[in-house]
Order: C-alpha cells, then sequence, then structure tokens
C-alpha cells in the first residue's frame, strides 16, 4: 500500500495525538508533558530513543535492515505565550498558552512518520533519525539538540535533513511550499540605551535630553537599510519598543529601544552588525550623549540546499501531484532554528497549507494568532512527506 495511504489510515491516531498535545501546550526548553506524549506514541516502535540533558527532546533512530545512509526528521514540539480564542473542542486549557505556531501538528505528524517508517524497518536502506525538539520559539533548542550530540545519534552523520511547518494563511490546506537558497531570515536583537541627564522640560539646554537622539536612530535605521544594503539582498530593520520619560514637564534621564533586525546572507548579517551599532554610537556622540548598544544575533538564515529543495519539490510532485507544490518565489521574513541544522547538514525546509478549507488563505488569521487554526486535513498528508522524504532519500544513498 502507498505510504500516502497508510497516512490517510492513520489519520484518526494523529488527530488524536496533535489534540491532546493541543490541550496542554507547554512553552521552551521544558515540555515534559508534551515529552511524556511523544514517548508513549513511540512505544513499541523499533526505535533506539534517548531523551534531552538539558532540555525535554526526544530522539528516536531507527535502523533499516538493509545497508544505507542517515537521514534526519525534524518536528518542533513547543507553543507560544497567547491566550487562545478559537473555541475549538481541542482548545488549549493552559491560560496563556497556545499552540498558536502548529507545532503540535509537527509533533503529531512526525510521530505518524515514525509508525509508518517502522513498519518498513526490514526493507529500509539506512537510518533515520527522528528529531523532536523543544524550544523553537526562541529559544533555540536546535542548538542545544545539535550539542547535545542528535546528529550523531545513529553514528554516522546525516546525509540530509528536512524539516516541516504548518502555515494557517497564505497557502491552500495540503499544499506545500519550498524553494532552493534562503527559505527563512536571520533574526537578531537590537538592545539601545541612550544615557543622558534629567532636569526641568523648560531648560532643556540645562539638561541632555536623550528623546530627540533617540527618535533620530530610529529614522537613521531605516534611511540605512535603503542607503547601506543592496536592494536584492534585502534587510528588515524594525524597532518594536521604545520607552522614555514619565510625564511632559521633566526631561528623563534615558530612553531605551528594542529592535529586530531580519537579513538573507552572511554578507547583510555581518554588515548589520557591524553598521547598526556605529550608527547609534555616532548619533548619541553628536549629541553629547551616552549610549549603550547590543547587537545579539539570534536565528541564522534558513538556507535550502539547491539539490535538496529540488529533490523535495520532485518527491512531492511524485506523492501528490505537480499541482500540490510550488517553489516559493521569495523567502519569507520569519525565522527558524532549523537553520542550525541547516548550517550542519544539507537538507530542506518545507512549508504545509493547514489552512482551514472554509477560510481564504488570504485574508486567514496568521501562524501566532489567537484565533489561528490549523486543519486536521494536513496531518497525514505532512506525515507522508515525512516519510516519503525519508524513504525516497536512503533509496538514493
Ligand atoms: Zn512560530
Ligand atoms: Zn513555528
Amino acid at each position: 500500500m502507498p505510504v500516502r495511504d497508510e497516512a490517510a489510515q492513520l489519520a484518526d491516531q494523529i488527530a488524536e495525538l496533535r489534540h491532546a498535545i493541543h490541550r496542554e501546550p507547554e512553552i521552551g526548553l521544558q515540555l515534559p508533558k508534551t515529552q511524556r506524549k511523544v514517548l508513549d506514541a513511540l512505544d513499541g516502535l523499533p526505535l533506539e530513543i534517548s531523551t534531552g540533558q538539558g532540555l525535554s527532546s526526544v530522539t528516536a533512530v531507527l535502523r533499516g535492515g538493509q545497508p544505507g545512509p542517515v537521514v534526519l526528521l525534524r518536528g518542533d514540539m513547543d507553543a507560544l505565550p497567547v491566550t487562545e480564542e478559537t473555541g475549538l473542542p481541542y482548545a488549549s486549557t493552559i491560560p496563556g498558552v497556545m499552540h498558536a505556531c502548529g507545532h503540535d501538528l509537527h509533533t503529531a505528524m512526525l510521530a505518524g512518520a515514525a509508525r509508518l517508517l517502522s513498519a518498513r524497518q526490514a526493507e529500509l536502506p539506512g537510518t533515520v533519525i527522528f528529531m523532536f525538539q523543544p524550544g523553537e520559539e526562541g529559544y533555540a533548542g536546535a542548538r542545544q539538540m545539535i550539542g547535545e550530540g542528535v546528529l550523531e545519534a545513529a553514528g554516522p552523520r546525516p546525509v540530509a535533513a528536512y524539516g516541516l511547518h504548518v502555515t494557517s494563511n497564505r497557502l491552500p490546506c495540503g499544499t506545500f511550499s519550498t524553494r532552493p537558497g534562503p527559505m527563512l531570515a536571520a533574526a537578531d536583537q537590537i538592545t539601545v540605551t541612550v544615557h543622558g541627564r534629567g532636569g526641568h522640560a523648560s531648560q532643556p539646554h540645562l539638561a541632555a535630553d536623550p528623546i530627540p537622539a533617540t527618535c533620530e536612530m530610529v529614522l537613521a535605521l531605516q534611511t540605512m537599510v535603503t542607503r547601506k544594503f543592496d536592494v536584492f539582498d534585502p534587510v528588515v530593520i524594525t524597532v518594536g519598543s521604545l520607552h522614555a520619560g514619565t510625564i511632559d514637564n521633566v526631561i528623563g534621564d534615558q530612553a531605551r529601544f528594542l529592535a529586530t533586525a531580519r537579513s538573507y546572507s552572511t554578507r547583510s548579517r555581518n554588515a548589520l552588525a557591524e553598521l547598526v551599532p556605529e550608527l547609534i554610537r555616532d548619533i548619541a556622540a553628536a549629541h553629547g550623549l551616552g549610549v549603550d548598544v547590543e547587537y545579539k544575533a539570534e536565528y541564522p538564515v534558513t538556507v535550502n540546499d539547491a539539490a535538496e529543495a529540488a529533490f523535495a519539490g520532485e518527491t512531492i510532485a511524485a506523492v501528490f501531484g505537480p499541482e500540490r507544490g510550488e517553489t516559493a518565489q521569495f523567502p519569507i521574513t520569519g525565522a527558524e532554528d532549523f537553520s542550525f541544522v541547516l548550517e550542519e547538514v544539507p537538507g530542506a525546509f518545507v512549508f504545509l497549507g493547514a489552512c482551514p478549507p472554509d477560510r481564504d488563505p488570504v485574508t486567514a488569521p496568521t501562524n501566532h494568532s489567537a484565533v489561528a487554526t490549523f486543519d486536521d486535513l494536513a496531518l497525514a498528508e505532512g506525515t507522508a512527506l515525512y516519510a516519503e522524504l525519508a524513504l525516497r532519500r536512503l533509496a538514493q544513498g
């Protein structure tokens, strides 16, 4: 029976696991309840299972009956600090925590793929590592799992790695999207504190007002984006938080802002890390103010290997039909810590549409929204793709 049909037969079981994870979402690197559910779902399968030291990850290794290479499949497991407002029957029961990015689907699909591939163990030409990862949403859980040896879990390193991500909008349900090269942006954080000298608002010449200089910095960053960077290697800087002062007639001592910087190449990313602090310091100096500026690297660019992205596209076309896959014209400005895996192993990251069929993908709420919903219809398809990517890649040797 084709893998896709077997995945369809498992659909109810996969949905049941997904709903259980969705009801009890957990944030960050410690997800003991989610880990327990994954371990229960894998129980009885012919897998070598290990769990994380510094995080509640699960690494499962399936050794096939035939010799061959190693392939890694990754699913992230963590939720977000969002209060769910979907009204779904399996909505979160934990106030302030929601699987708003669909990682509950990834976890359930990866467990489903482990079941499908385990049933084919005897004829499997090589080894599959299933990487169940906590802490994608800002905790760099993938980097930590690499540090704890997930890439060496089977002995030799994987020849290829694949990650899936569902999306509640953009793509019709059950369609896939990937591309060669940059797939998601690098994300870095800029923290700036401008130090002035407080005083009476009516006599600014006797004080050192940090606010006008801070406003110049915010605008100068936008000018810098357009004057210092190649338009075909874009960057985005957004000041998402800015705080200064208390009341109209007082000049405060300091102003503070936080910004995110997104880029798609090492060149632009390195330039940002150099130019942003320089610009901020120079503006502060021009106004006779002190400043602390920190440029913190968060996630690197998620770069798909060209051959692996093409292979993923061919697999999608062969399994589901060519109309179900697209080559994305542009990368996404979001970021992903699967980027750390793709820095070590060639591979591909693939988006899977999970927009409910009764919603328009163009206007449907985005991932991270309190009303984002991801349809169960995507579960069997994602499970089948995980399994097919592993089977077909191992067969290539
Ligand atoms: Zn997310
Ligand atoms: Zn996500």
